[in-house]
């Protein structure tokens, strides 16, 4: 096989413990999965789960320890942080039964679902697509992935936010809408996932602007700690 220009390099995540890295298939990203945050965006309820993507490269890979960057994105001046629990899909498959779901799990991330705010509420209100909203380049600060067995019970962890040092989000994974399995259920009907497939499963209450400068820190039990500066 020959390429009229030389393919890029697959994005990919760290992984704890080893030097191989996860190659990225796709991000899927799952919307108003906590029920606070959906009140604070304006709706109420267990609507069914919902969907969008990032491209597979706006991944921003940070390892352990460090502090990624973030370039402020242009266009927006409401660059929002979501902090999420990311699933990483080892085994694909289509029409996965959420009884079947977690054999298909090959760790997980903390990650940032960063938002231009201001250009997805245009969007909204238009009716348009949320691409230039949520599909950014380095829209998706992650951390290392950890592997299944090394992980601890994610389905029942703390999981926040501080900016600057202050809690702005602050749950825990059990108060998902849609838990993981379900999750899972719900997108390989629409999709056939593939391995290397990342799932930002939805953030809790507490969304909020971050301004040029500012340092995010995020965790969730069992798993590390994604540092991240907007430069
Ligand atoms: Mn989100």
């Amino acid at each position: 096989m020959s390429y009229v220009f030389p393919p890029a390099p697959p994005a990919s995540v760290p992984v704890v413990g080893r030097a191989e890295r996860f190659a990225v298939h796709r991000i899927y990203c799952v919307g108003r999965n906590y029920a606070e945050h959906a009140k604070e965006m304006g709706f109420s309820g267990r609507e069914p789960p919902f969907f969008f993507m990032k491209p597979a490269d706006a991944v921003l890979p940070v390892n352990q320890g460090e502090t990624g960057r973030m370039p402020y994105p242009a266009l927006t001046k409401d660059l929002h942080h979501e902090i999420e629990l990311v699933v990483a899909i080892g085994r694909g498959g289509s029409n996965i039964a959420a009884a079947d779901a977690m054999q298909h799990v090959w760790g997980y991330a903390v990650g940032l679902d960063m938002t231009r705010r201001d250009l997805q509420a245009e969007a909204k209100k238009q009716g348009r697509p949320w691409c230039i909203a949520k599909g950014f380049d380095a829209s998706a600060p992650i951390g290392p992935i950890t592997p299944v067995a090394q992980a601890g019970d994610v389905q029942q962890a703390a999981i926040w936010l501080q900016v600057n040092g202050d809690y702005r989000q602050r749950s825990n994974v059990g108060q998902l809408i849609w838990n993981i399995a379900e999750t899972i259920e719900h997108l390989s009907k629409a999709w056939e996932l593939q391995s290397g497939d990342l799932i930002f499963t939805g953030t809790p209450e507490g969304v909020a602007a971050v301004a040029r400068g500012d340092v995010l820190e995020g965790g969730i039990d069992g798993l590390g700690r994604l540092r991240v500066a907007v430069a």
